[in-house]
């Protein structure tokens, strides 16, 4: 099961487009699985600084620094950046070799992105470096400061705005991660007004309601990577049973 591999692990990363994303795509996880003792990384790729409608990107940026630092500390997880420009987030293989970098260092057992189905070009792009940044950190032939590496799982959360086509293939029990979530997501101004899209409400209610047919108070919904992208981004990884004799 996946909510059994997730909660086993001891280094999970969370990637988000913007800071923010990681939050409602995996913030109760987050911090259910702090909890349990696994490391939590939100790798922000841009801080969303074009999103205010009267503070200048900059400022705006520094803005959310602060709150993306203050809602890590009450998920317990690590938020860091990759400083990239918000609506210009580049979809290349350069960026994505910054993405393998961060992968390669961490050396997460679990990495959740966002679903490529969206209507944010910023989102679609985070997805592919996601995706092909794992695909890079198992390639021992890329050099690098850091060891290739493979995660076991990649798997795509659920955010609103990448609605097109996204699968809740596995509900994910985070009862005990919301009660951080919410103090969390309050200290950013996106959560308290400032949009008019109705963060909070919208993500608490898909908290309950996918907890709702889980069984549980709150869940959290994912899709996995195909079968075949899972079975190809492993071709550099020891074969099944051997890691031993390596
Ligand atoms: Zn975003």
């Amino acid at each position: 099961m996946i909510e059994d591999r997730i909660y086993a692990a001891s280094s999970i990363l969370v990637i988000g487009a913007h800071a923010f994303d990681a939050e409602v795509i995996a913030g109760p996880l987050a911090a259910a699985a702090v909890k349990r003792g696994a490391a939590v990384t939100f790798l922000h790729l841009t801080m969303g600084e074009q999103g205010h409608p009267c503070l200048i990107p900059q400022h705006y940026c520094a803005q959310k620094d602060e709150e993306a630092g203050r809602a890590a500390a009450r998920l317990g997880v690590t938020s860091r950046s990759l400083g990239l420009r918000d609506a210009f987030l580049p979809s290349n293989d350069e960026t994505a070799l910054e993405v393998c970098d961060v992968i390669r260092e961490l050396k997460p057992e679990i990495v959740i992105t966002h679903w490529h189905g969206s209507w944010h070009k910023d989102h679609r792009a985070a997805a592919h470096l996601t995706q092909t940044g794992v695909f890079f950190a198992a390639l021992p032939t890329i050099a690098s400061d850091h060891a290739a590496h493979t995660p076991q799982l990649l798997l795509f959360g659920e955010n609103w705005e990448d609605d097109d086509g996204f699968r809740p293939e596995h509900l994910v029990d985070v009862s005990d991660g919301f009660e951080a979530w919410t103090e969390a997501v309050k200290e950013y101004e996106l959560a308290r007004g400032l949009s008019s899209f109705p963060y909070v409400d919208y993500y608490s209610a898909l908290y309950r309601l996918r907890g709702c047919l889980r069984g549980t108070r709150h869940a959290q919904a994912f899709a996995a990577a195909s079968h075949s992208w899972n079975a190809g981004s492993g071709l550099f990884s020891p074969p099944f049973g051997k890691e031993a004799s390596r």
